[in-house]
């Protein structure tokens, strides 16, 4: 059949018409336990009644003023945003790209202005593996090769070293360093976690080389990993934090930058910009977000039955059913042995049992549950999983 639609992506064959909680449901009515929870975007779950109730209400009232007008809403998100996590400033954008582009951008500014790093000179230290998002620039500094190749001239000015190599990282930095530039989980990369000594290694080399640590925490940020941020899980806090995904709430695309206002100080006007960042319905769902996280249920509920599902994923691998699993809180990287298919195959197995989850790169399933699932729920899945492993 000819399709109007690029190309771009190769989702499951399942068409979903509608989402409540942990659940969505096909167009043929059949409903599937969504393990997968927009990559992060949906960390409160489909249609959180207060999320919905924030962005209805908000519809009735202003929903887009463009940043050449103030609005009611924009300053307290900014207030409240940056009170949750502990920061003196923030900048919003729409997508994560966006957010990484701004942080580039504030980095540079900041090693140009502050730092006195020659100008057009700046480098920054990013790490293989790395999934940032999808503008050139930043395609140019990623090693995955369907993201990279065929896309430049790219951009200079970017170091790759390896992931979780905190010697190899500080090697990398030197005068012209503005900025570390990291994931502190790899989520497209598979849900990689860091040996338990690099974060804060590498924390240590970016305050002795006076150099920015900008953590990404698009998707692992506001909650998935059972603590706020992911940072928090080795007590390293960046310079700039970068939020997407979830702090949208599944209904629209809100990203921020986050951190010090020393740095971001700088983007004065006419040099960064956006005509729907913080936009008047963002602001609203956005402002209704940092309240669910206030309540710290979700993040306590990821850690808690996060812990659950690891055990049960050790335990898949102590039976030999997968290779390896990884993660931390609700949020898993599964690698399935090449014996049992690929972890498409696998995906495909699972959503004909009404679960639904992803693969990345060939072997692994990634895992990211909405942080309402029930315990329940789960323990249902991990069945399903059990079941669709052990007869392959
Ligand atoms: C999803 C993601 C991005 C990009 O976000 P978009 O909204 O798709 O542009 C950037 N960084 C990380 C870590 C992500 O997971």
């Amino acid at each position: 059949m000819k399709s109007f639609l690029a190309p771009n992506y190769a989702p499951l064959p399942v068409t979903l018409t509608a989402g409540d909680g942990s659940w969505v449901v096909d167009e043929r009515g059949e409903r599937y336990l969504d393990l997968l929870a927009g990559y992060s975007a949906l960390n409160f779950g489909h249609r959180h009644p207060s999320l919905v109730a924030a962005a209805r209400a908000q519809l009735e009232r202003l929903t887009l003023t463009s940043r050449a007008f103030d609005h009611d809403l924009l300053e307290p998100f900014a207030r409240e945003l940056c009170s949750l996590v502990g920061a003196s400033m923030m900048l919003p954008m729409n997508t994560g790209a966006e957010a990484v582009e701004t942080a580039i951008k504030a980095a540079r500014a900041w090693g140009y202005e502050v730092k006195g790093v020659p100008d057009g000179e700046a480098t920054i230290v990013v790490a293989s593996g790395n999934f940032h998002g999808r503008t050139t620039t930043i395609v140019g500094f990623s090693d995955d090769d369907d993201a990279h190749r065929g896309f430049g001239p790219f951009a200079p000015g970017f170091r790759v070293v390896p992931f979780g190599d905190a010697d190899a990282l500080a090697a990398a930095i030197d005068s012209t360093t503005v900025a570390v530039l990291l994931e502190p989980i790899q989520g497209e990369a598979g849900v990689v976690v860091p040996p338990a000594d690099y974060l804060p290694a590498v924390r240590a080399a970016c305050t002795a080389a006076n150099v920015l640590l900008v953590l990404d925490e698009i998707q692992s940020g506001l909650g998935r990993t059972g603590t706020l941020l992911a940072g928090e899980l080795w007590g390293v806090r960046a310079d700039l934090t970068l939020l997407g995904k979830a702090l949208g709430g599944g209904i629209v695309p809100v990203s921020a930058v986050v951190g010090d206002s020393r740095v971001l100080r700088l983007l004065t006007p006419g040099r960064h910009g956006s005509t729907f960042g913080g936009n008047p319905l963002a602001c609203a769902v956005g402002l209704a977000v940092v309240d669910l996280l206030r309540r710290g249920s979700f993040v306590e509920h990821s850690r808690v039955l996060g812990a659950h599902l690891h055990s049960r994923l050790d335990e898949l691998v102590s039976r030999g059913l997968v290779k390896e699993s990884r993660g931390v809180g609700l949020w898993a990287g599964i690698d399935v042995d090449p014996a049992a298919g690929t972890a498409r195959e696998v995906c495909e197995a699972l959503m004909a049992r009404g679960v639904l989850a992803k693969d990345t790169h060939g072997q692994t399933i990634r895992i990211a549950p909405p942080l309402v699932i029930r315990k329940a729920e789960l323990d249902d899945a991990l069945d399903t999983l059990t079941t669709v492993l052990s007869t392959r």
